[in-house]
């Protein structure tokens, strides 16, 4: 099953390379918000008669470029079981708030187990063996040096870049748009691009008319913007 522990290797947990993406907040009614906030602009409010105006409107303002209006709906996604490889690429957007599971303070093997993403690519290269071997190698060091005193800050030097961390992340609706334009797309890597396309089917479902040009390709697991013609 998705995002389960699917191997048990000697003391070492190896999780499935399936993250877990949960919406944990949204704002209420995030797109009658952007639309109210909108009309601010040109006191157009004779003209609210949601959802038939909300729609007009979100769209006219994303044709046009109007973003900002788009920043006063945020969403809160809670990411589990996903590398620090990836949490590393995401937390490179800076419009967005990041709060991650901390190696200083969270002891591996007893607050959280010790689990690596296993990359599809090196399975079938047949290469699982020796990377949950070498990974299984990092943790008992960790273990060891831990037990020796060592702080957890510096112990944690030598975990490997496959190692889950939980991260949760605010970002407005026009960061989200960026993102997804950026993440979801072929060129993006594998993990993030999957996350990513998570939150996407997500905010379809919770924003449809601020993210309905994204087109998601399930097939081939991307997603690509298509920009809406008109004035
Ligand atoms: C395919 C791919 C490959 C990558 N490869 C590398 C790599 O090899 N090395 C590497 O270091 N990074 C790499 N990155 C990360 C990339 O350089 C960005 O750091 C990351 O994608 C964040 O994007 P951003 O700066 O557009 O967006 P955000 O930080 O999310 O900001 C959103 C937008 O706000 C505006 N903005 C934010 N901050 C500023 C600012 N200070 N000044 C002006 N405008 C601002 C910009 O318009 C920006 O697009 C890669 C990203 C991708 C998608």
């Amino acid at each position: 099953m998705e995002g389960q522990l699917t191997e048990k290797k000697q003391d070492m947990e190896v999780r499935k390379a399936v993250p877990e993406v949960i919406l944990m907040a949204i704002t209420p009614n995030g797109e009658d918000v952007i639309e109210r906030a909108c009309r601010t602009c040109y006191l157009s409010f004779h003209r609210y008669d949601p959802p038939a105006s909300t729609d007009v409107l979100i769209r006219k303002v994303i044709r046009k470029g109007h973003h900002s209006v788009l920043e006063h709906a945020s969403a809160t996604f809670r990411i589990k079981g996903a590398s620090r490889v990836f949490t590393h690429e995401m937390v490179r957007h800076r419009l967005m708030s990041p709060s991650q599971e901390s190696q200083r303070y969270v002891h591996y093997g007893s607050r959280k187990p010790f689990e690596v993403v296993l990359p599809e690519s090196v399975a079938k290269a047949g290469f699982a063996e020796k990377y949950l071997d070498m990974s299984g190698e990092c943790y008992r060091l960790y273990q060891e040096m831990v037990d020796a005193g060592v702080p957890k800050e510096d112990a944690r030097y030598i975990m490997p870049g496959g190692i889950t961390s939980e991260i949760v992340v605010t970002a407005n609706f026009r960061e989200l748009r960026h993102i997804f334009s950026i993440r979801c797309v072929e060129r993006a890597h594998w993990e993030i691009r999957r996350v990513c396309l998570d939150m996407l089917r997500i905010m379809k479902k919770e924003a449809p008319i601020v993210f309905r040009e994204f087109e998601i390709d399930e097939e081939k697991g991307v997603a690509f913007r298509v920009d809406e013609e008109g004035d």
